[in-house]
């Protein structure tokens, strides 16, 4: 599935964004069992979903799991997909555990060009977004300044 740049800034909108250890919660509309609900490409999906496809750009496993235990969490620091949660496991076991969840992909869409966008203009500083994603502050710092990645009309 696809999430194209207006559906990653509606996502966005409903999102209230902390630190990187911080829950970042949904607020749109809530499932009956706790996850939140997004609409997407032509279906409603959870929440927390979309949220690891923005991150990630992709979702390997069918299992989505927050590591926080909070359904309505879309930080993506506290999503793991099942078969890295297994990895993980293995990995602990072997005692070769690193401090643990993969960072953001670097690679720079539109998408995540307006999901820091988004995220500035809901009260972050470049310094704080550099943090959250993992960008260089100088990147992010062009980004919402609109320096880089100047869109046509
Ligand atoms: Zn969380």
């Amino acid at each position: 599935m696809k999430i194209n740049t207006k559906t990653a800034f509606r996502f966005a909108e409903k999102v209230v964004f902390g630190s990187a250890n911080d829950c970042w919660n949904w607020v749109g509309a809530i499932k009956d069992n706790g996850y939140g609900n997004f609409y997407a490409d032509g279906k409603t999906i959870s929440a927390h979903r979309a949220a690891y496809i923005l991150a990630y750009g992709t979702i390997l496993s069918e299992q989505i799991m927050h590591t926080c235990d909070n359904r309505r969490c879309v930080n993506p620091h506290h999503l793991l997909n099942g078969t890295r949660q297994q990895n993980m496991e293995d990995m602990v076991l072997k005692g070769r555990s690193s401090s643990g969840e993969k960072r953001w992909n670097t690679t720079l869409t539109r998408e995540r060009v307006n999901y820091m966008r988004k995220m500035f203009l809901s009260g972050k500083t470049p310094s704080q977004i550099s943090k959250l994603l993992n960008y260089k502050y100088g990147t992010v710092y062009q980004i919402v300044t609109n320096r880089r990645w100047i869109e046509k009309a």
